[in-house]
Order: C-alpha cells, then structure tokens, then sequence
C-alpha cells in the first residue's frame, strides 16, 4: 500500500499591496491576478482599492492599496519569495542599499499576517511590523478579514477604531 504524502498545513495569509507609480490600479490588479493563480491557493478575497495618502515618505504622489486573503499550503517564507517574484515581474526595482524602501514604487506585495504566526527571521518578520500602525493597510486588510486577529495586538478592527484615516478613499 502506497502512502499518499502529508499534506502541508494550510494557513490563511494576508497580504498587503500597493502601488504609486505608472498605472498603479492596472498592476494592482495583475498582481491580485498573479496571487489567485498561485498553485494550491484557496478561497482567494481581494478588497476593494483605496487611494492613501504617502506614509513615512510624504514627498510622493499617492498609493493605490489593497490587500488579498487566501489559504495556502506554501511556508511562510516561500510565501514571501513569491511575492517579491511577482513584484519583480511586474515591474518593482530596488536599491540594492534599501534607500527607495517608503519611496515611490510600481508594486510593493508585503506578507501582513500568516494565520496566526509570530515570525522573526532573517528577512521576514511576521506579522508585518508596522501593519498596527498603518491605517492605509487595515482599511483593506478588514475587507477581506474583518474578524482577523494581529497576534501580540488585538483585533484589527480595534487598532484601527482608534487611528486617523482621513485621506484614505475607496476608489469606485
Ligand atoms: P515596509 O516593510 O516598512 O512596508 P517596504 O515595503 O518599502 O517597507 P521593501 O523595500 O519592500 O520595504 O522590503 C524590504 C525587505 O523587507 C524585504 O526584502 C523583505 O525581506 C523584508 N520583510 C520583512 N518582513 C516582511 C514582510 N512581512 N513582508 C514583506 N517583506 C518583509
Ligand atoms: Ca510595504
Ligand atoms: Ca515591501
């Protein structure tokens, strides 16, 4: 009798994008595109577009933000390999010193929440360590998850009663 291999654990992952240069909508939606068509993803959301003033960096124009939700079987890590894959094939270049990090970019796919992990390694921290702080980044996450949970935080929806989110508008 053969034994079928153990399936990996599926986890739900949340992941923020966002885009202020170029045709940010149209590579936000390729990009939503690329992340539904992932093998083995499952029970893919993605949130509506909001346009978001610039944060950290104000001196640029504004973001278009979104976030998706699905499940995967993908570690973490590898998760987060795809994703800067895709940033790549749509078009993100980097300083290779991280001086653009804030700075205006054509896709930027960051790994916000990986079910309820807390990860810090080398290269990935998880969940994203501003995610609390960033208004431009709950207002989709609760489309797509309303009743997520940030590990260490407290509900989203909580963090983000009480937060400014002036200047952050659902695109029609
Ligand atoms: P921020 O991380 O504050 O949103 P940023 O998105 O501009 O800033 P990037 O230049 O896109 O930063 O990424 C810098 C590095 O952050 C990446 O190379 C990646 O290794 C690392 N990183 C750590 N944790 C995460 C995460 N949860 N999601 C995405 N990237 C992460
Ligand atoms: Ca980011
Ligand atoms: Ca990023």
């Amino acid at each position: 009798m053969s034994a079928r291999p153990a399936e990996a654990p599926r986890v739900r992952a949340c992941v923020g994008l966002g885009a202020n240069l170029g045709d940010a909508v149209a590579t936000l939606h390729d990009a939503a595109r690329a992340l539904a068509a992932l093998p083995g993803i499952s029970g893919f959301a993605l949130s509506r577009f909001y346009r978001t003033p610039a944060w950290g960096v104000t001196d640029q124009p504004d973001f278009i933000n979104a976030a998706a939700a699905f499940e995967t079987g993908l570690p973490a890590t590898a998760l987060l390999e795809t994703l800067l894959s895709i940033e790549t094939a749509l078009g993100r270049r980097r300083a290779a010193d991280g001086s653009d990090r804030w700075g205006p970019r054509t896709l930027d796919l960051d790994l916000l929440l990986y079910g309820d992990a807390v990860l810090a390694l080398p290269g990935l921290t998880v969940p994203h360590p501003h995610l609390h702080a960033r208004a431009f980044a709950l207002v989709p996450l609760l489309d797509v998850a309303p009743d997520v949970r940030i590990p260490g935080i407290g509900a989203a929806v909580e963090v983000l009663a009480g937060m400014d989110r002036s200047g952050i508008e659902a695109i029609p």
